[in-house]
């Protein structure tokens, strides 16, 4: 054997296994957490520490770290994990180690937990009656047997003060200590001592610490204290399901393990990759992307970003509340939307004057689809297909937003934004059957300035921008098109270098589709056109 194994195995003999557990496991995260052994060791009673969170002397809500959303009610039973917890400590087992880094700042130092936030905020809220013990908790003190079983803190301090004293005082939390470590290195700290694969997919995007996890945490956190939280996150818009887990009163998004964070980083990467797949994959990808500094990520897509979150959120926030749970917007839905407002907006300006109608008018349009898809094959008005050409329901497209491939994503919201164009102008002219739209669709084609147009056409000596394929001239009551930007990206409408002027023909064929693809499509017709 090993001369060091059998140097750890005498001093091991006779103690109980789990206490050779707890040994072995502090040995191991100690040595691939601190392999060079920067960090102290602090130790401090549960007493004294319960104290200093309570003046605030540690910052537990670090970034990369998980989220804490539970709301501590005084007097209230606590989570079961938070009882669980408690009772463990109270019962004399040993705490893992909590990780701390101390940060040396102009006004004094500040002592950063890296791992331990949770469990910190636990025993704080034990020691403010937030946390009553569970069931069956006995303590053996001084030869007798107490029984704890459904007590607060201040129970226990009432009913065995000389236990809650003893234990107050004796039981000791151990520290390891870092100073002045950064960001990066304590992220990477905190993954090494939480076993990835308990974290949830959203947890662990957010550990990966960068500008684009700080970004999404910001935005999602459960009622920010800094009042940056979107209303939808807001204590009063939220309910607890049974199984635990939160869901809005308002829309049908689930948060499981209450990741906020996993439905704001798909509507961010959805802002940033319009028509994309969310799955966790790719997001995790571009969590790494963004750390590794390979990003493109601006001021500019942070403020679109914005802009989308509270483009939703305002939707969200004028739905019905007598809609039934069952036709609440889903996350799949507000993924949808999100998609076809992009497709629209390559060639319209969105306004939505009804938050309430428009979502009405999405369940119509989603009534259509899902009717349609019920009729078989040959009869079906809308023809969605997947990678393997084989003919699918919309029920099928709907929930493979996030498995989808691209290019099959692009196809569907295609015909889906087309039909919705169409519904949109059978219900917004036909006043006599009372369906409100709840929004306009301005054709920007035909918004564009005068001078603008007239500068365009100009310098094209009025023919069509493809007119080398269409051989077609341009006046002033032609469609402009936007060669450059889309809306979406911040294009600006009044640029002359921004406005193509084209013929009909062409405007319709290109339809929403990019310049740099459309200009591809016709370079190949022509190609096609002077091979015969
Ligand atoms: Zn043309």
């Amino acid at each position: 054997m090993n001369e060091i194994l059998k140097k750890v195995m005498k001093t091991i003999d006779g103690q109980a296994l789990d206490v050779v557990r707890d040994i072995v496991n502090k040995i191991t995260r100690l040595r691939l957490c601190d392999p060079n052994g920067n960090s102290y060791t602090e130790i401090v009673s549960i007493g004294e520490y319960a104290k200093q969170i309570a003046q605030k002397l540690y910052t537990a809500q670090v970034e990369y770290q998980r989220q804490y959303c539970f709301t501590d009610n005084k007097w209230g039973n606590g989570h079961k994990w938070q009882r669980n917890l408690m009772a463990s400590l109270i019962t004399g087992m040993s705490l893992d180690y909590i990780w701390i880094n101390v940060v040396t700042m102009k006004e004094g130092v500040e002592k950063h937990i890296i791992d331990g936030g949770q469990r910190s905020r636990t025993i704080h809220a034990f020691f403010t009656n937030c946390i009553k013990l569970p069931k069956k908790t006995l303590v053996k003190f001084r030869g007798d047997i107490l029984d704890l079983s459904g007590l607060n803190w201040s129970e226990i301090c009432q009913r065995q003060v000389e236990f809650a004293r003893h234990w107050e005082i004796t039981y000791n939390l151990e520290f390891k200590v870092f100073e002045d470590y950064t960001n990066e290195q304590c992220s990477e700290i905190f993954n090494k001592l939480n076993d990835v694969n308990s974290m949830s997919k959203p947890e662990y995007r957010n550990s990966i610490w960068s500008d684009l996890a700080t970004f999404v945490r910001d935005l999602s956190d459960y009622e920010n204290a800094n009042g940056n939280t979107l209303e939808m996150f807001t204590k009063n818009q939220l309910e607890d399901t049974t199984t635990g887990s939160m869901r809005g009163i308002l829309h049908g998004v689930k948060f499981k393990k209450r990741s906020f964070d996993d439905f704001i980083s798909k509507i961010c990467y959805l802002t940033a990759n319009p028509l994309k797949a969310t799955s966790n994959k790719v997001l995790q990808e571009w969590y790494y992307t963004e750390r590794d500094g390979k990003s493109t990520f601006t001021k500019k897509s942070k403020s679109s970003m914005k802009k989308n979150l509270k483009w939703i959120n305002t939707l969200i926030m004028s739905e019905s509340s007598s809609t039934s749970r069952k036709d609440l917007l889903s996350d799949t839905d507000l993924q949808v939307l999100l998609h076809i407002k992009s497709v629209l907006e390559n060639s319209y300006e969105l306004k939505i004057t009804n938050g309430l109608e428009f979502i009405n008018f999405w369940r119509r349009v989603k009534l259509t689809l899902s009717d349609d898809g019920k009729k078989s094959d040959n009869n079906r008005r809308f023809e969605f297909k997947d990678y393997n050409d084989q003919v699918i329901g919309w029920s099928i497209c709907f929930s493979s937003m996030s498995s989808g491939r691209d290019e099959e994503i692009k196809e569907w919201i295609g015909e889906v934004s087309d039909l919705f164009i169409g519904e949109y102008n059978i219900y917004s002219e036909d006043i006599e059957n009372n369906l409100p739209v709840g929004f306009k669709l301005l054709d920007k084609s035909r918004s564009i300035k005068k001078s603008v147009k007239e500068q365009s056409l100009v310098n094209q000596g009025f023919k069509c921008e493809y007119h080398e394929w269409c051989g077609n001239t341009v006046t002033m009551s032609s469609p402009g098109d936007h060669s450059e930007t889309s809306h979406t990206d911040g294009g600006s409408s009044s640029d002359v270098d921004n406005c193509d002027m084209t013929c009909e023909d062409c405007n319709s064929e290109k339809g929403s589709m990019e310049k740099k693809y459309f200009s591809k499509v016709i370079e190949m017709k022509i190609k096609d056109r002077d091979a015969k």
